[in-house]
């Protein structure tokens, strides 16, 4: 009764020939293509705002200068909330398998974790809690300066994205 000896069929059929082969990304501020670890479907995650504290911690130092911003984190500023992901087949939360690459400002070369070709990063640069903070410290100096830090890439963060499947590969923050 221990199957010793036992011929396999030839050809072996019936078996299922697809691997789900889940490769661990980063995900990035943008809906992605991903495989869902859950329901094994390929999806584009949804993407939910959730108010963090640097929200709250935003939205507190409005306060003390203008009561009316107030509300300014809660409404306008998407990178002062946190990104949660989720499947929009099976609504199964998809957690970050590996934290995002730390890398340099410019495009990098590397080969891309999701579609695993050679790649040159395509740099976009995504304005951070810093910017908005930036921004305020100006704006009590003088008004006018408000939008300096949008302008100044170096106040940025620079999300590196894949050109062929586009999926997010690393981020640098200064
Ligand atoms: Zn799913
Ligand atoms: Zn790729």
């Amino acid at each position: 009764m221990d199957g010793k000896g036992m011929p396999l069929p030839a050809g072996y059929p019936g078996s299922p020939s697809v691997v789900h082969v889940y490769a661990p990304l980063a995900l990035g501020p943008n809906p992605q293509p991903v495989t869902c670890p859950s329901c094994h479907a390929q999806i584009t995650t949804a993407v939910e705002l959730e108010n963090s504290t640097k929200t709250h911690l935003m939205a507190v130092l409005l306060c003390l200068i203008c009561l009316p911003c107030v509300m300014i984190p809660y409404c306008c500023i998407d990178s002062c909330k946190s990104r949660t992901h989720y499947c929009p087949n099976c609504h199964a939360y998809i957690v970050m398998a590996t934290p995002p690459l730390v890398l340099g400002p410019l495009p990098a070369s590397l080969t891309c974790p999701s579609c695993h070709a050679q790649i040159t990063t395509n740099v976009e640069s995504e304005s951070n809690t810093r910017t908005h903070l930036f921004a305020l410290i100006l704006c009590l100096v003088f008004f006018p300066c408000v939008c300096v830090p949008y302008c100044i890439d170096s106040c940025k963060n620079q999300n590196h994205y894949c050109p062929h499947c586009h999926a997010f590969i690393g981020r640098h923050e200064n």
